[in-house]
């Protein structure tokens, strides 16, 4: 079964949803516009229940099928947040909000998947229950595992999730996927390091917290060399040095560094904390200097469950013909949270020769709007068929 008929129909409508999303982009949990139309939309379109202040601003609905004998709950997720990015594209419909831009393409998946709730609330060929949950803050503010925390999974007895991105470089409509881990977890450190400070003619009276912070950077990056298994995958990246003192001839007092940590696995990222703080705290102590160091766990490592990746693969290919192999990403990705609380998968769909995610000349591809669509119905009915 190639893309469905309806979604080729409905087309026009969804890709207007999108452009207006597009030009109406929202930040983090403040997706208030975003969210009074998709619970607007759900209920026109006869969702048997929708609920909105899950996670803050997340909306969820319900779309129960012709029968129920299956028992079982099948979540679609879909994220509704943009970026603070000032816009660069010059689309008729380009953000009307300067320093916002939907420049990760999450206008486009709200639209899919409310393109698909549609369907499904029109339809009802299958047996069992879809819940469709739409998210605010995918960009760092964890607007997912707020769902989560809000009790989400058990309140509606949710038993598999589903997620889909967008995918630039990669053929429009066509789809590829990865067991195991794909998204890396993404964790932030902030040191401190506290020397002495003084004249710059005089060293020997001071400890100098800048020769200390670069001697820390580059002992830092024995974490990938020579600590982490080379098979295994870890980023430690120093982003930001700011030194106390602005003068030529003053030796800083302090020293502040600012980066993240990227790694695949639970070990990993245990392994890679217990060093950085080793490092910081043995390299520090070295020179007479002290470092503090605070680590703050971001999103885990986003795994993709054996059973559902294949499924959801072999959904992709009587989609659109084909599901390619993903390549780990080592960018994070929120809904790892869900999939840490439930059996699931997640998928990339092909965006075309568009300009990166995160970039302010990126436009999500309304080309990929069928496959899109098609691959979340053909989700729900396959995994319950109508009885
Ligand atoms: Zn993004
Ligand atoms: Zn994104």
């Amino acid at each position: 079964m190639p893309v469905k008929n309806r979604f080729a129909e409905l087309l026009p409508e969804i890709t207007a949803w999108r452009r207006d999303l597009h030009e109406n982009p929202e930040i983090l949990f403040e997706t208030h516009r975003t969210s009074a139309i998709v619970a607007d939309k759900l209920k026109e379109f006869g969702c048997d229940e929708i609920v909105t202040g899950i996670g803050r601003t997340g909306v969820v609905g319900i779309i129960k099928g012709k029968s129920d004998k299956s028992g079982k709950v099948v979540g679609l997720r879909a994220d509704m947040d943009a970026l603070p990015i000032h816009e660069q594209t010059g689309l008729e419909y380009k953000s009307k909000t300067d320093g916002a831009m939907h420049a990760c393409g999450h206008d486009g998946h709200t639209a899919m998947l409310l393109g698909a709730a549609k369907y499904l609330a029109e339809t009802r060929n299958f047996d069992g229950t879809v819940v469709v949950i739409f998210q605010p803050a995918e960009e760092g503010g964890g607007g997912g595992r707020e769902m989560c925390e809000d009790g989400m999974m058990d309140r509606w007895n949710i038993q598999e999730v589903y997620g889909m991105h967008n995918w630039p470089g990669h053929e429009v409509g066509s789809f590829a996927i990865r067991p195991g881990a794909f998204f890396a977890a993404t964790d932030q450190f902030d040191i401190t390091i506290e020397g002495l400070g003084g004249h710059a003619a005089k060293p020997h009276q001071t400890v100098d917290s800048v020769v200390v912070a670069a001697h820390v950077v580059t002992a830092l990056q024995t974490i990938a060399s020579r600590n982490a298994d080379p098979v295994d995958q870890v980023v430690v990246s120093v982003t930001s040095i700011e030194s106390s003192s602005k003068a030529f001839n003053v030796i800083a007092q302090r020293v502040q560094l600012k980066g993240t940590v990227r790694t695949m696995s639970k070990g990993m990222r245990d392994q890679a904390e217990t060093r950085l703080k080793a490092i910081c705290e043995g390299t520090a102590a070295t020179f007479g200097a002290t470092a503090e160091v605070t680590y703050y766990r971001g999103y885990p490592c986003m795994v993709n469950h054996e059973e559902q990746t294949e499924f959801a693969a072999d959904v992709a290919k009587s989609v659109s013909g084909d599901c390619d192999d993903a390549p780990l990403v080592m960018g994070g990705e929120d809904f790892a949270f869900m999939l840490e609380e439930r059996p699931g998968a997640y998928i990339l769909v092909g965006n075309g020769d568009s300009a990166d995610v995160h970039n302010p000349h990126y436009n999500f591809n309304d080309d990929a709007i069928p496959a899109g669509c098609s691959w979340w119905a053909e989700i729900v009915e396959k995994r319950m068929p109508a009885a």
